[in-house]
């Protein structure tokens, strides 16, 4: 059924709205051409993509407008970061993939979990390859209120999520047993965020290999 929609009405861009795939090879490689790693305190972070004008407009239609191509895209840009991640001594343990999470209120706004869709969509696409030990556990929770990050500086964002996560029960703590920890965001800016989940982690003793964003700020890469 799927093949004939797509004869019918052929997928666009969902960037540039030209014929042919989702996202076009000429908007992905404007965003993914070198390698995106770097250190948030100590714990190694992959990204995807730089983050732009291309990256913001994909993110905005994923995470307010619910658009599944975009979504998708995300996905694909968390999977190339996953898999240069620099954990080669912990590839073949299960994997514990832990979205960031957004505050209550904004999840309520928008009927549903951003970060939660972008983890469950990476761990479809590494079952897909092979990689069937790997979780999505929904082990971070917003513990108050936290303004929106977008205009605020580095040091309004930190203090914006100081302490601002905690856990969300006991029993998924313990289905973190065993396995490699990876935090997932869609964009890290200044690392504020995947920072303050790091440090909720270890204060229950879990201790993060690495984290993936779809997208990373170019200032936090140079
Ligand atoms: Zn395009």
């Amino acid at each position: 059924m799927s093949k004939i929609l797509e004869l019918l009405f052929p997928p666009r861009c969902v960037i540039c709205e030209c014929a042919g795939l989702h996202f076009c090879q000429n908007c992905r490689v404007s965003i993914v051409d070198v390698l995106k790693q770097t250190e948030i305190t100590g714990l190694p972070l992959s990204a995807g993509a730089l983050y732009g004008e291309t990256l913001s407009q994909l993110i905005l239609m994923a995470k307010e407008e619910n658009i599944s191509a975009a979504r998708n895209v995300l996905v694909d840009l968390l999977v190339y970061a996953y898999v240069k991640l620099d954990i080669s001594e912990a590839r073949d343990r299960p994997l514990a993939l832990i979205p960031i999470p957004s505050s209550r209120s904004a999840n309520r706004k928008r009927g549903y979990r951003h970060s939660l869709l972008l983890a469950q969509g990476v761990r479809r696409r590494l079952q897909s390859r092979g990689e069937q030990n790997v979780e999505v556990i929904d082990l971070l929770k917003v513990n108050r209120k936290i303004s929106d990050m977008s205009a605020l500086n580095r040091e309004q964002r930190s203090a914006n999520v100081s302490e601002a996560y905690s856990i969300t029960s006991l029993r998924n703590k313990s289905r973190v047993d065993g396995r490699v920890v990876i935090l997932l965001d869609d964009l890290a800016t200044t690392g504020s965020s995947i920072g303050e989940a790091m440090r909720c982690l270890r204060a229950v003793k879990i201790e993060p290999s690495g984290a993936i964003s779809a997208g990373v700020s170019p200032h936090l890469i140079s």
